[in-house]
């Protein structure tokens, strides 16, 4: 860690202090903080007023039981989350991430995360995030449904569409949205807009599913523009074969970049000769399949076991889409060796500290999560405005305010990277963009 900044460092001292054994949530924070120290050299009130020391520490943490019955009739408890961090801009909004790795320090530092992208979209939502270490993989569809419905039970009593809005994340998709959001509406007996990433036919909005995927390609297609390049006839590779990696691999497809791997928590496939979408789309949507099982059907393509490897193929721009820390610093430096000109962050967190180095100082263009995922929350937000108007809008309306926005998240990161004197630093300016609207709006409430 490299901050210079006393009162800043003594922050950061403080966080490792009082959270200790969570080292995700450390670097999330201290990325945060080391962008923060021009801004804080410039508006020392953000220190003095103690914004900066209420800002690291969540306004709330709930932590539950989720008892649930398996199929063999034996009773299973895992523990539920939510962390509601930031409501000074709006109501907290943020996934939910049902994976054996999750606890409290993941979730911490996820919520943290979202307080700054969520600023970044314009749009008035606050940071919050939950989850569960559940593991949906392998259970059966009752399964899932009594763990959900007992997840929510408890959860319902801490959320509401004008307080907290809770949306997917890994391990939480369509089913597991209907399943929440069934028994929160028997529940409450209400019918209101309290989860997004609902279905169709009960408040969800057109373009959703597609829309962190598609967000990271609009992104990423404005950082290249603006210097001078384009997805076209750009080899592309994508970790992860989930909702964002998906549909980041159709529109990458679509703005004329050519796809050649994915992957899953097992292992890649490499195909050449360009992935073929539908098939992994009818693996992992209809089938919940893995990953290996396209070369079954795509003889000329290669499954190749574990998940770095997918870092060492040559490309033109990476996607990570999977998980955190993801790439480490050797794949970052396989990924430069091979002419990596771009590296956009699907997934929250990818790249670890020193990967990120690696491409700053090698000059490649790189596109921190918080700017880059943003799609998805945006779209969030957009299905709370129209479920509160009671009126839904077309897959193209929802679109292109989609692309609007992440083209304006683009322009806003780039300008204040600019203003602060670290041109081109993407992660600097998202950080400082998302940080300030945050701020000033605590500055206004004193000490709340
Ligand atoms: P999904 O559960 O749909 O997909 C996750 C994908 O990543 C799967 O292919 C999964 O493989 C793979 N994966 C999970 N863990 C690991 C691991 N440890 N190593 C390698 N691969 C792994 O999740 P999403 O696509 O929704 O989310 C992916 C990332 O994007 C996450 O970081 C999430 O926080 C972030 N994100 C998602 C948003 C959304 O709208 N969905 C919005 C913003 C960010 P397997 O099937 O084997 O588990």
């Amino acid at each position: 860690m490299s901050i210079k900044n006393e009162k800043l460092a003594k922050v950061m001292e403080d966080v490792i202090k009082r959270n200790p054994g969570e080292p995700e949530f450390h670097q999330a924070v201290a990325e945060v903080l080391e962008s923060l120290e021009p801004v804080v050299e410039k508006r020392p009130e953000f220190l003095e007023k103690g914004v900066i020391d209420m800002l690291v520490e969540p306004e709330r943490i709930i932590k539950f039981r989720v008892p649930w019955v398996d199929d063999q009739g034996n009773v299973q408890v895992n523990r539920g989350f939510r962390v509601q961090y930031n409501s000074a801009i709006g109501p907290y909004k943020g996934g939910l991430r049902f994976h054996p790795s999750v606890y409290e320090g993941i979730i911490k530092f996820l919520g943290f995360e979202q307080i700054f992208k969520n600023s970044l979209t314009g749009l008035p939502i606050g940071g919050g995030k939950g989850g569960s270490d559940f593991d949906p993989k392998g259970k059966s569809d009752g399964e899932v449904m009594r763990f959900c419905q007992s997840f929510m039970m408890e959860l319902s009593k801490y959320i509401g569409a004008d307080t907290d809005v809770p949306a997917g994340d890994i391990g939480v998709g369509a089913r597991e949205i209907g399943y929440m959001y069934g028994m929160y509406k028997k529940q409450r007996d209400e019918f209101t807009g309290v989860l997004t990433g609902k279905g169709l036919t009960y408040g969800g909005s057109l373009a959703r599913k597609e829309a962190t995927g598609f967000g990271l390609c609009y992104f990423t297609d404005a950082m290249l523009k603006d210097h001078g390049l384009s997805f076209d006839g750009k080899t592309v590779v994508i970790s992860g074969s989930g909702n964002v990696a998906i549909y980041a691999a159709q529109k990458a497809t679509e703005l004329g970049g050519k796809v050649v791997a994915m992957s899953d928590s097992n292992g890649y496939v490499y195909d050449a000769n360009g992935i073929d979408l539908a098939e992994v789309k009818q693996i992992k949507e209809v089938r919940r399949g893995r990953i290996k099982e396209y070369v079954d059907t795509h003889k000329d393509a290669v499954y190749t076991e574990g998940c770095s490897g997918i870092w060492g193929i040559k490309c033109d721009i990476a996607l990570p889409c999977a998980t955190q820390n993801e790439i480490n610093e050797e794949s970052a430096k396989k990924l430069v060796a091979n002419g990596v000109i771009a590296v956009a962050e699907g997934a929250n967190m990818p790249s670890t500290p020193e990967a990120i180095h690696t491409f700053q100082s090698n000059q490649v263009l790189f596109a921190p999560a918080k700017a880059s995922n943003a799609g998805g929350v945006t779209t969030s937000a957009l299905e709370m405005s129209q479920n509160s108007m009671r009126y839904s809008w077309t897959f193209e309306e929802v679109d292109a305010k989609l692309q609007g926005i992440m083209v304006n998240i683009y322009k806003n990161a780039s300008a204040a990277a600019k203003e602060y004197g670290m041109e081109g630093n993407l992660v600097a300016g998202a950080n400082i963009a998302g940080f300030l609207k945050v701020a000033n709006s605590m500055l206004a409430f004193g000490v709340v």
